[in-house]
């Protein structure tokens, strides 16, 4: 390995350490192009797309995002409470254009295995020696009857940062004083568990200061959650939970929280038990791996894509890698830093078998943080391995806040959140 390239190769992190014990020549050898198509320029596509260049920049590196731009869901809340602007959580592709990665504005509608092709809308075809597959999560339009993506855009999801963002903020701001936020969270597995039950922190903390005669029922099919006694304790302290004139109302799937169907026209959800009016509401429907995972035959009978741990390669489809929301990749859970740390070793994978060493052995890290209310958050951590064939958790690895409430370090915490943001959208898109 040149110099250069171990200097670049030393900035990685996360997969790093293990990478480079593998001691992989890094440039393609004989001037051969090898060509990379990346599908979603999400944070799984944008990580792999950037670290492909930087990792071996003889190789072609195309990416087609369906959007000019991206919105992070994460702190898609914090806009939601009105504690930070939409433009903070908006990206371009003009940094992945400078690592060299051809950025291509286009929907994918076909990409061919046997023909190692990827096909677009507007026409245009792409060959590839390797695909990526990063294309988020799709919803299961089927599951709750009376909502469907055309009534999304009165009834927001706002799983999908950006204009559905925009509709819930504009809802909430417009509602009454007095009024009913309805929040039905999905069943698992999907996309970062804890984030309703932040979103429902970010809207209390709203309307304790703008409409504190205002209530919000969050309707769940699930027993427990991310982050369960943490987010409990939190909603007592600022939401009054637990007593008559609590702010929050969470009904478990045990109470009646499964929802069955929708009417827009007299915005109530009826729940397997009762049904509940609301002036505003967010339903988030059940999910699959996003669209063109099945047609590329990448998908189980769950609607989610089984791969090998080491490369992120397909187990039904080869020459095509899947990362991000839409991999089984559990025990980890489906979110950003799982994503960005997953991109990272696929990338090094493919650029180990491009130059005909062995992928690296990988570790991932994962931390996710929760705000209570703003200047109190808690977080889970967690690092995990690849032992034979599985992903495993390590022992004695991170660890969650505590319970036991400490000012000073909740305050910490949600410092650690806003440069957990700062740092994970430079690494992926600056
Ligand atoms: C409210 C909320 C808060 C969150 N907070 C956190 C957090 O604090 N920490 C964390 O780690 N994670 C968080 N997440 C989760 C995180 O946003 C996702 O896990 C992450 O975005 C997954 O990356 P991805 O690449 O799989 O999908 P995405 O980032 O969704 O990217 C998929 C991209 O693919 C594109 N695409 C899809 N299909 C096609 C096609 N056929 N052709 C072209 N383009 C296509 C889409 O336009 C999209 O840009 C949060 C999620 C939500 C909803």
């Amino acid at each position: 390995m040149n110099l250069l390239t171990r200097r670049r190769f030393l900035r990685f992190g996360g997969m790093a350490s293990a990478a480079l014990a593998s001691g992989f020549a890094s440039f393609a050898i004989g001037g051969v192009k090898r060509k990379v198509v990346v599908v979603g320029g999400g944070i799984g596509g944008a990580t792999a797309a950037k670290y492909l260049r930087l990792m071996d920049p003889s190789i072609e590196v195309t990416l087609i995002e369906a959007n000019k731009d991206y919105y992070t869901c994460f702190m898609s809340n914090e806009v939601l409470g009105g504690e930070r602007s939409i433009d903070s959580i908006h990206f371009e592709y003009s940094g992945l254009e400078a690592h060299g990665v051809n950025v291509v504005q286009d929907w994918v509608t076909a990409i061919e295995p046997d023909k190692r092709m990827v096909r677009t809308q507007s026409g245009q075809n792409f060959a590839y020696d390797r695909c990526i597959v990063s294309p988020g999560v799709d919803f299961r339009w089927d599951a709750i009857e009376g909502y469907d993506a055309e009534v999304a855009k009165k009834i927001p999801h706002a799983w999908k940062a950006g204009s559905q963002t925009r509709i819930l903020r504009r809802q909430l701001q417009a509602m009454r004083d007095g009024g009913t936020v309805i929040i039905a969270p999905p069943p698992n597995p999907y996309r970062c568990p804890p984030a309703p039950y932040d979103r429902a922190s970010q809207i209390a903390h709203y309307l304790k200061r703008h409409k504190p005669r205002s209530k919000i029922i969050i309707l769940d099919p699930k027993d427990r959650f991310s982050k369960f006694d943490l987010f409990l304790d939190g909603w007592k302290r600022y939401y009054g939970y637990g007593t008559d004139n609590s702010m929050i109302t969470w009904v478990g799937g045990a109470a009646g929280g499964i929802i069955e169907s929708l009417d827009v026209k007299t915005m109530t959800i009826q729940a397997d038990v009762e049904s509940f009016r609301g002036d505003v509401i967010n339903i988030i429907p059940p999910q699959k791996a996003g669209r063109i995972a099945f047609q590329a035959g990448l998908t189980n009978e769950q609607g989610w894509c089984p791969i090998d741990y080491l490369s992120f390669e397909s187990t039904l489809q080869p020459k095509i890698h899947v990362i991000g929301d839409s991999a089984l990749a559990s025990p980890m859970p489906k979110g950003g830093y799982v994503a960005n740390t997953t991109a990272k070793v696929c990338a090094a994978a493919i650029v180990a078998d491009f130059n005909g060493s062995r992928a690296p052995r990988p570790s991932w890290i994962n931390s996710c943080y929760s705000t209570l209310a703003p200047g109190d958050a808690i977080s889970a951590v967690t690092i995990y391995a690849y032992k034979e064939g599985r992903i495993i958790k390590v022992e004695g690895s991170g660890g969650l806040t505590p319970l036991k409430f400490d000012a000073a370090m909740r305050a910490r915490e949600a410092q650690y959140a806003h440069s957990w943001f700062n740092n994970i959208t430079a690494d992926v898109f600056g």
